[in-house]
């Protein structure tokens, strides 16, 4: 029988790169959103780490399914802010998942501050838990400068303003599978990989 693995993320430009990078690890498992489980209360992120809130997330939905789930938290580190807006990436402009308002004030914040100082890294943790409890977890960057006008038309969140180093084009102007080659998610699962090998078989 399959085994099935939850994703733990309701976030569809998520699950899309997800499915889209486990699929060609060719595992052997059923992949299920967790839209599969709409009784399943959205957990409280109250990790300070990205792999604090990944775990959080990836065991929550393991003990109230009885599956194993994996869950990503990730997020955008600016050097200049200190490493922000970091795990409060989806909110930063006060509201959770408002990719626009995010992206707006943080422009609008750095709005003063040149190239050479623009550096910034989207960072991804990918976290496996068992209902038994048994957990990884791993991280995946991405290094970058935030650009001063939002370019492309793909991805989600901060692609717009984040050019990849050694890249003339945004990661919004990049194809999904070439944003996936590179991307923090795309290093951090292929780095899960194996731990979900060794633990489901
Ligand atoms: P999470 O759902 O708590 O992991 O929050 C992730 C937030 O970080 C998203 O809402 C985006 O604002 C940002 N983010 C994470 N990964 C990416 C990415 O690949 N591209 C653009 N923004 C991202």
């Amino acid at each position: 029988m399959t085994t099935r693995l939850i994703l733990a993320t309701r976030n569809t430009g998520k699950i899309t790169e997800l499915r889209a990078i486990l699929a060609a690890a060719d595992l052997p498992h059923e992949l299920v959103g967790a839209d599969a489980y709409p009784d399943v209360p959205d957990v409280r992120e109250t990790g300070v780490t990205f792999a604090e809130n990944a775990l959080l997330k990836a065991h929550a939905l393991a003990r109230a399914t009885g599956l194993p789930a994996v869950a990503d938290d990730s997020g955008l580190c600016v050097d200049v802010l200190g490493g922000a807006p970091g795990i409060f990436s989806a909110r930063w402009a006060g509201r959770h998942g408002d990719d626009k308002a995010n992206l707006d004030l943080l422009l609008a914040q750095l709005a003063d501050i040149d190239d050479a100082h623009r550096t910034a890294h989207f960072t991804c943790a990918a976290a496996l838990a068992l209902p038994d409890g048994t957990e990884r977890v791993v991280e995946g960057h991405l290094k970058g400068v935030l650009v001063h006008t939002p370019t492309g038309t793909h991805g989600f969140g901060y692609d717009p303003i984040l050019r990849p180093a050694g890249d003339t084009r945004t990661c919004a102007e990049l194809t999904p599978p070439e944003k996936n080659t590179i991307s923090h998610r795309g290093k951090a699962f292929r780095s899960l990989v194996p731990a979900v090998r060794e633990l489901l078989g």
